[in-house]
């Protein structure tokens, strides 16, 4: 049962992270962030207009690196402390005051980047040679040369990067803050209603009128917001636009691609094919929940409910270590001690709390530990959503420790490998110790319903929605609410054809999601899926050899492209393959449902 959600203030301290390790509690977060940004006026009288040839290359990039990793603490400390508590005015201000004085500091050492590229390919090449330590970095930036402006201009741009930034925190006060739920009501019940608990909860009730009247209640006030957060959007946008435009790209997704490292061919290929290749399959599955509840008909606000609701096991904190300990246990003993250590040391913030930000992510600052929000709701599924973020986790575990700060992140295209990765590995620990069907349903349910529908479905619908929606403002168009409405309905009516009735409301899921502020990314999910299923079966049929090569994956960071990391785990993406393997798996999985659920009903 939902109950309304208390303050911040009055959660256990257990349940929280703790943060304390960001920066010396001593020190106040504003004398740091002071002495930071004079530092970086430091380093510009040092080095600007200096930077002439390899030894002195090394000598700035040595400094900012150092500089960095001290930046990133604090800007971890600011991000996570409001996404906890989006009401709490002090972590507000707090991230606000480091959003402009980040600025600052991006527009004092802008001149970094512009000086090393107006410097001749060859002097570039040299620093290339002589440093191992830059060799990554510098290769990258040389890829940015055709696309770089006038050193001032970028200076100014930098300058403006927090008002860049801003419909990002536009969106999230929207949706975190001015977004009020009240009360709805079924048969003269009330029940309270957030965006916390109807993602979490209310959209996988099993009562069928509950849960949809939830569904009307809660599309209701996202409409309320659809012109403002619709607004907000096409300024993202167009902002978008406007620097691809500017930096001279071809188009709006050769711009969002670029860091990427990959070419439009795999950017496509994984919304094209799944698109056409996965939809039988899902519409297939949606029957099949269909027909087990008894459904008239099956709609949008129907698609979260699990196969079995009577049976989804309750799971304590507690009891959650000691199946992820087990799954997981198959990644070595440094793997094991990292997870321990999240319990125990407080990296993970359990709490449910008014203003926490929806969903789960983890955030892996350089230098120190990692850091993993999650709201819980009890329910075994947070197992996986756990795995899942420590996955996030023990990917920059180990790049961190392996490599520099400039070469420990990979291409987003990768990022959602090592995640999902965990999830097949619980998945894998869970049905190897079952005989029973009911939990062997509810396993592969929760693989097909969780793990492929959230990576392959939700955000590939996002992705085919986002693609139409780059396409027109690559045009010089711009979108407005009822433009998106009509995108968003017309892929979901494509995707789910006439297995689901995608009712009045589904159309504003596009308001639900933060990721269209973070570029192409939803994508990235099902590429990271495609690359970590065909991983883990290697696992499961190989063993040790397969675990030693993905560890090593891991620790090798940002310094391989997508393809190449794939390639270290004998995975080649750069044909259909992979992604066409991964679709008839799935396909394999919902037969599997349908014939357990025939089983079980004959028993
Ligand atoms: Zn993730």
């Amino acid at each position: 049962m939902v109950t309304s959600l208390p303050p911040r203030s009055t959660i256990p301290i257990e349940e929280t992270w703790d943060l304390s390790s960001l920066y010396n509690s001593s020190d106040s977060f504003n004398l740091v962030l002071e002495n930071l940004e004079q530092e970086a006026k430091d380093l510009n009288r040092k080095f600007q207009g200096k930077i002439v040839d390899s030894s002195t290359i090394i000598l700035v990039l040595t400094d900012y690196m150092a500089f960095l990793e001290k930046l990133v603490l604090l800007s971890t400390h600011a991000n996570l402390a409001v996404s906890t508590d989006q009401t709490d005015d002090k972590a507000q201000l707090q991230s606000s005051k480091f959003g402009a004085a980040a600025a600052k500091i991006g527009s004092t050492l802008s001149f970094i980047t512009s000086e090393l590229l107006t410097l001749p390919k060859e002097t570039v090449e040299q620093a290339i040679e002589e440093s191992a330590e830059f060799n990554v970095f510098l290769k990258k930036l040389l890829r940015k040369k055709p696309y770089q402006l006038h050193p001032e201009a970028e200076k100014s741009l930098a300058a403006y990067s927090s008002t860049f930034n801003a419909p990002y925190g536009l969106y999230n006060t929207t949706k975190m803050v001015d977004m009020n739920f009240e009360d709805f009501e079924v048969n003269g019940q009330q029940y309270p209603l957030s965006y916390v608990s109807f993602e979490g909860d209310w959209e996988a009730e099993p009562d069928t009128e509950i849960r949809r009247a939830a569904f009307d209640a809660f599309s209701k006030k996202l409409k309320d917001y659809q012109h403002t957060t619709a607004k907000t959007y096409d300024m993202q946008l167009q902002t978008e636009k406007t620097t691809a435009d500017l930096r001279r790209y071809d188009s709006i997704f050769d711009y969002l691609l670029f860091n990427q490292e990959v070419n439009r061919s795999l950017y496509d290929r994984q919304i094209d094919l799944i698109t056409k290749e996965l939809a039988p399959h899902m519409q297939k599955y949606a029957k099949l929940l269909q027909k087990v509840h008894g459904l008239d008909r099956m709609t949008f606000a129907d698609l979260k409910i699990s196969l079995d609701p009577s049976y989804e096991p309750e799971i304590t904190v507690e009891e959650s270590k000691q199946y992820i300990d087990d799954a997981l246990a198959i990644m070595g003993p440094d793997y094991i001690e990292m997870v321990d250590r999240s319990y125990s040391e407080r990296w993970i913030d359990f709490a449910q709390n008014k203003g926490k930000s929806t969903g789960a992510f983890c955030s892996s600052p350089y230098g120190n530990h990692p850091y993993i929000l999650i709201s819980w709701t009890g329910r075994m599924n947070e197992v996986f959503v756990l795995a899942h973020e420590l996955g996030h986790a023990g990917h920059f575990y180990n790049a961190n420790r392996e490599q520099n700060i400039l070469n420990a992140r990979p291409s987003l295209y990768f990022i959602e490998a090592p995640s999902t990765m965990n999830e097949m590995l619980v998945a894998n620990h869970l049905l190897k110790n079952s005989g029973d069907l009911k939990f062997k349903r509810w396993v592969i349910s929760s693989i097909v319903a969780r793990t492929y529908y959230h990576n392959f479905v939700t955000h590939l619908l996002e992705a085919a929605y986002q693609r139409k929606v780059y396409e027109r403002i690559d045009a010089g168009q711009s979108v407005n609410a009822g433009i998106l409405n009509t995108i968003k309905r017309s892929v979901l009516e494509e995707f789910w054809g006439d297995a689901v009735d995608i009712t009045d409301g589904a159309e504003l899921t596009w308001m639900r999601q933060p990721h269209y502020y973070l570029g192409l990314y939803p994508y990235t999910y099902s590429a990271g899926l495609t690359i970590s299923t065909q991983v883990s079966k290697r696992i499961l049929n190989e063993g040790q050899p397969a675990v030693d090569e993905w560890l090593e994956v891991l620790k090798a960071g940002g310094t391989k492209s997508p393809v190449e990391l794939a390639q270290m785990a004998g995975v080649d993406i750069t044909t259909e393959q992979p992604l066409r393997d991964t679709i008839s798996y799935i396909g394999e999985l919902v037969d599997e449902l349908v014939r357990l659920t025939n089983e079980i009903e004959a028993e």
